[in-house]
This record gives structure tokens, sequence and C-alpha cells, in this order.
């Protein structure tokens, strides 16, 4: 990858309250944008490496498949690799734990 767009946060760069927090706080859902069957959801996950400093992770996947279509993290791993990170992974079970929660308002 030419342009690594490799990068963390913290907590205070970060813009807005949180839809849904994981229950270890690691993981938080911004955004989430149902389009048809697909599902948008833009969220940050804690490094594991660094504690305070969040990744950017932005999937699309479709429920009924649990398949990702879509995804971008900022973290080490997706920049090299370009393949789905624990981070996506992580936003997407911590989606489908809360979705009826987030379903309901
Ligand atoms: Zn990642």
């Amino acid at each position: 990858m030419v342009e690594s767009n490799q990068r963390t946060y913290k907590l205070d760069e970060i813009l807005g309250k949180p839809l849904i927090t994981s229950s270890d706080k690691k993981t938080r859902i911004y955004g989430l944008n149902v389009k048809g069957r697909e599902v948008e959801i833009s969220a940050y996950s804690e490094s594991e490496t660094r504690k305070g400093y969040f990744h950017k992770v932005e999937i699309e996947y479709l429920p009924a498949s649990m398949y990702l279509i879509n995804g971008s993290c900022t973290c080490e791993s997706f920049q090299y690799y370009g393949m789905p990170c624990k981070h996506m992974l992580k936003v997407r079970n911590v989606y489908l734990k809360n979705r009826d929660k987030i379903n309901k308002g």
C-alpha cells in the first residue's frame, strides 16, 4: 500500500456520543446506516498495545450472511495486509450483540 492511513485517536478527538459502547469499553459504535440488506457501521476500537488510543473502523456487511463486504481500519495490520482485522470483527460482533437494543432506539 503506497499511502498509509495508519493512525490512532484519543477519546477526546472523537466527536459525538457513541450509540453503543461494548461492555469492555474498547469498542464504540458511532454511526449506523441500514441500506436494504446491508449495514454500514462506523466505530472506534481501542488498540490492544496502546491503551487509550483508538483505531477508526468502518465496515459494510450483510447481517444475514455475516459476510463483510467492505471495510477499513486505521490499524497497522489492516494498512499492511489489507485484510479484515480484529477491530473490524470486533465492531461486527459488538453490533450483533447489541442489534436489538439499537433497533429499538
Ligand atoms: Zn484494525
